[in-house]
């Protein structure tokens, strides 16, 4: 008998040891900015109607790599890690858009820090725009997060996604980790089923990772909503639900495609904590 309850008492304790966040509220180790890609906007007011009409602006393309006690997660895959191969980059059909290119690999970046593509548990993308998924099939083995609203708009490409990539296809907002340090957010609006990426950090407090529910800080201050999304209505209404979190996890906002807001954050191999 009491050799069962010392059996109960020892389950209970390897329980409580495990379930992360409960000793120290969250462990998030690192998160790193990853160069995904430069590139020139043709005319911002696309991004902002009616603001800066003709205007052109550079553009950055970022993806976030974090270090968890539990393991390694992408946010975010960038353009295709080919566009480092074309001398001239990738140039848009449409002119207003955006002229990228490539200067390193997302595989080369992650080489360089010692990381292997089968060492990402999960990748995470905010939505499947071709800028922001270009390497999900560098990571075959790793879990995919992505809203069900956005892994079934329909494209005219075809799929976006192999269909035997692992994948959890997510209704709403998610606690990755199940301690609250990394909680993908709902922000429907740019595309069907957007989301943003709501970061933990123990020194440096916590980050929401737009996506393209912003493009630039102005964008963001004047609450612009691009001409090409697909909800005017989910936008805005993102946009302020984005504005409510941050006011209450007293969070910075990056965001992913301002080069001026990058420009003054740290790359990888540098990172935060
Ligand atoms: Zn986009």
């Amino acid at each position: 008998m009491n050799l069962i309850r010392l059996a109960c008492a020892a389950a209970t304790a390897v329980v409580l040891w495990t379930q992360p966040g409960l000793a120290q509220g969250g462990s998030v180790e690192r998160l790193y900015i990853l160069n995904c890609g430069e590139g020139v906007a043709g005319d911002i007011s696309r991004w902002s109607p009616g603001v800066n009409v003709g205007k052109s602006m550079d553009f950055v393309d970022n993806c976030y790599l974090i270090k968890h006690a539990q393991g390694w997660m992408l946010w975010d895959t960038g353009l295709a890690d080919a566009i480092a191969a074309l001398p001239e980059g990738q140039a848009p059909r449409d002119p207003r858009m955006t002229h990228w290119r490539r200067p390193k690999t997302l595989a080369a970046q992650l080489e360089q820090l010692g990381v292997k593509p089968s060492d990402i548990k999960y990748v995470a993308v905010s939505h499947t725009h071709p800028d922001h998924i270009g390497n999900v099939e560098l990571f075959p083995q790793s879990m995919l997060l992505v809203q069900k609203a956005e892994y079934e708009w329909p494209s005219p490409v075809g799929p976006r996604f192999k269909a035997e990539h692992p994948v959890t296809k997510l209704e709403g907002d998610r606690d990755v980790f199940g301690d609250g340090s990394v909680t993908i957010i709902s922000t429907p609006g740019h595309t069907p089923g957007h989301q943003s990426l709501l970061v933990k950090l123990a020194k440096t407090g916590a980050v929401l990772l737009s996506g393209d529910a912003v493009h630039f800080k102005s964008n963001w201050d004047n609450r612009g909503v691009p001409e090409g999304n697909f909800s005017k209505e989910q936008t805005v209404a993102s946009m302020q639900h984005m504005a409510d979190i941050m006011a209450k996890q007293k969070a910075q906002l990056w965001i992913n495609h301002d080069k001026a807001q990058r420009d003054g954050l740290k790359l990888a191999p540098e990172f935060y904590d």
